[in-house]
């Protein structure tokens, strides 16, 4: 059943109790960064001090030790690779997951280069020193040896995560298989743990270090069962939200309107989103992220979906009172990340979702200006609302609209409509070509590259 609801409920002022995120601190990064620069000097000083110079003596000497080393980083940059994807909340607010993502992407195959080269530099180096061939040694090692069948399935399943990531690849997958790739990647990674301290040079004979190795891997299974479940599990109970009612915006756009227990007491800001789980019989095993599009109230907030395909799609006819699991929040595209007090919103159709709930948190004297843009005005999302707040505030509203390939917002456009645009914070949510076109113009305008903020909804 499609419920509706009356939309001045959802659009009076945020009440002034409400709990707001705490603000992201540098400090945690450079402290963070730090604490990882050190795992690595340790890491490497256990692979130095598990050798000896006679050791590395002789060209099967030589090829095993490095084989070992780059085993151990391959494991500490699997640790940091999963840690950048763990939720913690500190770095979540200090960097967001957009960027955290993108680290994790960024190291994530050199976590994927050093195991190869650990595989392919012990089995040479053994060999060598048995003097049997490659294959006949690669075959002794996974037959012979402690915990190295779960070393191989292990190695398997952490190629295929890599594999399944590749941009290629991942254009051409399911969002959902590729999810579920990665989600053996916890169980490639206790393999990896396992088969480490069970025949690790630096570990066996070495329980000191493989103290400090156990403290790390328990460290980050803590951080990511903390973060990524129990804190959503706590959230999701405390206050036990549920769908109230399902609205059309606009052909292919609903907001879902989402109630429960003091949901200000919710540390969100607006512009923020939360990864939602659905628990109705079809959704339940998928999360998705939605941004907000009304902050909470006391018993309400909303978010707005455009319908891209069988989830966002399915949204519309989701039953009144289905129970919500909510991730979250995530994303730093919050009110407190401008700078001064003149700001400029730009949003491309759905974009303009988590613009509206940013709306709600700037400040009431703040200087701000509205673009919207969409190829009519019937594909603008939440135009009606955006207004009526401009128009309160006292604030300037432009709506750009045509066809892409007619009407492009340049430097000369931005200045002649705000002469004063390089003293903006300039806040842009919409497809990734037109975000890109847009900071590109801003930048071109004058406005510094650390006043341009965005979100992304590209996965
Ligand atoms: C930070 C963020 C905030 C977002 N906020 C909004 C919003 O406020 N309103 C809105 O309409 N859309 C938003 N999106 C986009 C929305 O999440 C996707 O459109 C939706 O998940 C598509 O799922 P689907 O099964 O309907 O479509 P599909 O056809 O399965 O996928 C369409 C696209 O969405 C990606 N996608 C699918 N599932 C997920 C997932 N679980 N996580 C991440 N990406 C996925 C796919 O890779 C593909 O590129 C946001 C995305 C992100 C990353």
């Amino acid at each position: 059943m499609t419920g509706t609801l009356q939309r001045p409920q959802h659009v009076a002022p945020p009440a002034t109790a409400r709990r707001l995120p705490r603000r992201g601190r540098p400090l945690v990064v450079d402290l963070l960064a730090a604490a990882a620069g050190l795992g690595l000097g340790v890491t490497i000083a256990l692979g130095v001090s598990a050798q000896s110079l006679a050791s590395v003596g002789t060209v099967a000497g030589a090829l095993t030790a490095v084989g070992r080393m780059t085993g151990l980083l391959a494991g500490y940059a699997m640790i940091v690779t999963v840690a950048l994807s763990a939720r913690i909340g500190p770095l979540e607010r200090a960097v967001g997951q957009d960027r955290l993502i993108r680290w994790h992407r960024r190291l994530a195959p050199y976590g994927l280069y050093l195991l190869l080269a650990h595989v392919v530099l012990i089995v040479l180096g053994y060999a060598a020193l048995a003097q049997t061939g490659v294959l006949a040694q690669l075959w002794a090692l996974v037959l012979t040896y402690q915990g190295m069948l779960g070393a191989v399935v292990g190695t398997l399943l952490l190629l295929l995560a890599g594999i399944t990531s590749y941009r290629r690849a991942r254009r051409r997958l399911r969002y959902e298989t590729w999810w579920a790739v990665h989600l053996y990647t916890y169980l490639a990674l206790l393999f990896a743990f396992q088969h480490q301290v069970q025949t690790g040079a630096s570990f066996v004979g070495h329980p000191l270090a493989t103290a400090w190795w156990t403290a790390l891997w328990v460290a980050l299974l803590a951080a990511v069962v903390a973060w990524r479940v129990l804190l959503p599990v706590v959230r999701s109970l405390r206050h036990g939200v549920r769908v109230a009612g399902v609205v059309q915006e606009a052909p292919g756009v609903v907001s879902v309107v989402l109630e429960g227990r003091r949901l200000d007491r919710l540390p969100v800001a607006g512009g923020q989103f939360f990864q939602w789980r659905f628990l109705t019989r079809g959704a339940w095993w998928q999360a998705h992220p939605f941004s907000l599009s009304h902050v909470p109230q006391e018993h309400r907030m909303r978010i707005t979906v455009k319908d891209l395909g069988d989830h966002s799609a399915g949204l519309a006819s989701l039953p009144i009172g289905t129970p919500v699991f909510i991730e979250g929040p995530y994303g730093r595209f919050t009110a407190d990340a401008a700078t001064g007090h003149k700001v400029l919103l730009v949003g491309a159709g759905v974009g303009a979702t988590p613009l509206r709930s940013l709306l709600q948190d700037l400040d009431e004297h703040a200087d701000v200006a509205v673009l919207l843009r969409g190829r009519d005005r019937g594909s603008l999302v939440l135009a009606d609302e955006i207004a009526r707040e401009v128009q309160r505030r006292g604030a300037r509203l432009w709506e750009a609209l045509g066809p892409r390939d007619r009407l492009s917002v340049t430097a000369g456009t931005l200045r002649r409509a705000m002469p004063d645009i390089a003293e903006r914070d300039v806040f842009i949510c919409g497809p990734d070509d037109f975000t890109a076109a847009i900071a590109a113009a801003c930048r071109e305008a004058g406005v510094p590259a650390s006043r341009v903020h965005f979100e992304s909804f590209a996965f």
